[in-house]
C-alpha cells in the first residue's frame, strides 16, 4: 500500500524520532516535518542537520494540521505531553509512541484521544547507546523490529497505517498485548541494561575500595557487556519506574540463578558450571544467529 504523510509532528525529536524523520525524508514519504522540543538548541540542531523543516516548543500549535504526530520523548513525559497537545490535534490525526514500556501509556493516551483522532502505541526495538537528534540516522530501522501493541479501541485504519510506517522504513512490524510487551521487554531489555549498569558500579566501588586499577585492565569483553551503560540516564530511569512490577519480576529470576551460580562456584562444582555454560552459549548462538537485535 503506497501512502504520503502531508504533516508529520515529532514530539521529543532525538535518536529515535530524528531517525523515523530522516528515514521518511530520504523515501520521500513525507511532506512537512515539524519538531517540537523543550529546548530550542535541540531543534536547531535539528533544522540545521535537514531532520525537520520547522519547529516550535508550543505543543498545541506543533501539532496543528499534523496528520500523524509520534511521540518520542522518554517514556515518562509521553501521557503529559500527548494531554497537553490534545487540544491542537485534528480530527483524522493518527497518534503513535515509541515508547519503551506500553502498559500504562496505550491505556491513557487512548484516554486523552479527542473525538476522531486514533492513538496506536508503538516501540521500536532499534536504538543505540547515544541521544539526541544529532545521533539520529535515516538507516536505524533497516532490518529491525518494531512491536505496535493494539487494544480493542484501535482504529484498524489507524493501526495499518502505522504498520506501513515502521515497513517502509525498513523495519518488519509485529502486534503484541501491551502488557505482555512489557513483560517480554523486561526480560530482554530492561534487566540487561540494569545489569550493564550495575557491573559498572561494582567495579568502580571495588576500584575505590581497594585503590586498585581495575578498569585499567578491563578487557574487549569488559567494553562488549558494558556497552549499553553508555545509554541515557534519564530515559532508563523513567523505563524503571513505569516497569516496576515486570523489572522487579525479571530482578527476582535472575537474583535466583545468580545464587545458584554463587553456590556452584563456592563448592567447587565444576560440572554444573560446565553444564551452564555450555547450555548458555548454545542458546545464544541460536538467538543471535541472522538477528540484528536491537534495542531497548
Ligand atoms: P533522546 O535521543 O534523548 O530524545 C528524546 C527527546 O525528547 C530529546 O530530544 C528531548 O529534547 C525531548 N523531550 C524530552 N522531554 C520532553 C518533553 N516533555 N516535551 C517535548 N520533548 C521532550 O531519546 P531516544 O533515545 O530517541 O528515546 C525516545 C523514546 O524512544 C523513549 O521513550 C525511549 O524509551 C524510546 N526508545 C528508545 C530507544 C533507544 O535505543 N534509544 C529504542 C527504542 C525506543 P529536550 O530535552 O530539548 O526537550
Amino acid at each position: 500500500m503506497s501512502f504520503f504523510i502531508k504533516k508529520l509532528t515529532v514530539i521529543g525529536l532525538g535518536l529515535i524520532g530524528g531517525s523515523l524523520a530522516r528515514a521518511l525524508k530520504e523515501r520521500d514519504k513525507v511532506g512537512e516535518v515539524v519538531g517540537v522540543n523543550r529546548s530550542l538548541s535541540s531543534l536547531e540542531k535539528g533544522m540545521s542537520l535537514g531532520v525537520i523543516d520547522t519547529f516550535t516548543t508550543d505543543l498545541v500549535a506543533g501539532v496543528r494540521g499534523a496528520n500523524m504526530v509520534l511521540v518520542a520523548t522518554p517514556v515518562r513525559a509521553i501521557v503529559p505531553v500527548i494531554r497537553a497537545a490534545a487540544p491542537g490535534l485534528m480530527p483524522g490525526a493518527i497518534v503513535t509512541d515509541a515508547g519503551s514500556v506500553k502498559g500504562r501509556i496505550v491505556a491513557e493516551c487512548e484516554a486523552a484521544m479527542p473525538k476522531g483522532v486514533h492513538f496506536v502505541g508503538g516501540h521500536p526495538i532499534a536504538g543505540t547507546e547515544h541521544s539526541g537528534v544529532e545521533a539520529s540516522f535515516a538507516t536505524l530501522f533497516e532490518g529491525s523490529r518494531t512491536i505496535l501493541t493494539p487494544t480493542e479501541q484501535t482504529a484498524k485504519d489507524a493501526l495499518e497505517l502505522v504498520t506501513i510506517v515502521w515497513e517502509a522504513v525498513g523495519s518488519r512490524v509485529e502486534t503484541m498485548d501491551p502488557k505482555h510487551h512489557d513483560r517480554v521487554l523486561a526480560a530482554t531489555s530492561h534487566l540487561p541494561h540494569l545489569m550493564a549498569y550495575n557491573i559498572v558500579k561494582t567495579l568502580s566501588d571495588l576500584e575505590n575500595d581497594i585503590q586498585s586499577e581495575v578498569f585499567r585492565f578491563a578487557a574487549s569483553g569488559f567494553r562488549d557487556f558494558t556497552r549499553i551503560a553508555s545509554s541515557d540516564p534519564t530515559m532508563w530511569r523513567d523505563i524503571c519506574l513505569e516497569n516496576r512490577d515486570s523489572i522487579l519480576e525479571m530482578i527476582t529470576r535472575f537474583r535466583g540463578d545468580l545464587d545458584d551460580l554463587h553456590a556452584m562456584v563456592a563448592a567447587g562444582h565444576g560440572e554444573a558450571l560446565h553444564e551452564i555454560f555450555a547450555q548458555s552459549r548454545a542458546t545464544r548462538d541460536r538467538v543471535v544467529k541472522g538477528d540484528k537485535g536491537g534495542k531497548p
